[in-house]
């Protein structure tokens, strides 16, 4: 007979042990969204069970709409075969869209071979987004709107310094492209020129630009199709001139592949 102390003993390292068991299961199952966590939340000493919970919740209603605030931005996944709706609610609102290939994100949208292997400065539907390995990264599939610009850099805060004078704290895309981005491991100096979505940049024969009001109506949306596993940032701009000097959201809506129904 094993004395009382020895059967509680006995007792205990089973609950342990069974515990330990269920984490692995639980945690192996989950893997793929706690790859998604961020540094921030893993620094702040989530549980592994909580932020399991709490990315699956993301991961669930990340197909439905989701909105950026103005002046802010986000970061998410796709797989190849996703589809990603962005969508104007207001009307006159840019929102800057850069991608990076998830298994190696030196893989990255290049304005430059877009613009070479489409043939045309203006990228709308029936065009694809190609990486600086000249590999096709998106097709567009729609445009409501017909009107994007990929020949300007994200705003930054010294687009504010030299083009608008101002030396105050003012939000820009590429802040909030690398601060939503840098959960992925991506730095400021990774940003590259983004696809600039509902943005109007016009040209003279002579090469003079001028950014003009958007031409998007509320309700105005691009539908994006994912031509490989994806992370991608996107914002709501901050730039006064690109938006017709008022700041709204953006809307966006990623439809699962083979879930197009749901
Ligand atoms: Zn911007």
């Amino acid at each position: 007979m094993l004395a009382s102390s020895q059967k509680t003993l006995i007792f205990l390292l089973k609950t342990i042990a069974n515990s330990y068991c269920r984490a692995a299961v639980v945690s192996s199952r989950f893997r793929p969204l706690l790859r998604k966590a961020s540094q921030k939340q893993i620094q702040e000493g989530i549980s592994s069970h909580a932020l399991s919970y709490l990315n699956l919740k993301q991961k669930t209603t990340q197909s439905t709409m989701e909105t950026i605030q103005k002046q802010t931005g986000a970061a998410f996944t796709l797989k190849a075969g996703d589809k990603l709706k962005v969508i104007d609610p207001m009307g006159e609102q840019v929102s800057d869209m850069v991608l990076f290939n998830a298994e190696d994100t030196r893989e990255k949208i290049s304005s430059g071979k877009t613009l070479d292997f489409e043939n045309t400065i203006l990228i709308t539907k029936g065009h694809h987004l190609w990486s600086n390995r000249s590999r096709k990264m998106m097709e567009i599939l729609e445009d409501t709107n017909g009107r994007n610009d990929f020949l300007l850099a994200p705003c930054s805060p010294e687009t504010f310094q030299i083009i608008y004078n101002n030396h105050e704290y003012h939000p820009s895309c590429f802040e909030n492209l690398y601060s939503n981005l840098a959960q992925f491991g991506i730095t400021p100096d990774d940003i590259p020129t983004a696809f600039n979505i509902f943005m109007n940049v016009q040209f003279a024969s002579n090469g003079e630009l001028s950014v003009d009001p958007p031409t998007s109506k509320a309700g105005d949306y691009v539908l994006l199709e994912a031509k490989i596993d994806l992370i991608v940032g996107l914002t709501a701009c901050s730039a006064e001139q690109s938006n017709n000097y008022s700041f709204k959201p953006i809307q966006y809506e990623i439809i699962r592949a083979g879930n197009e129904n749901s």
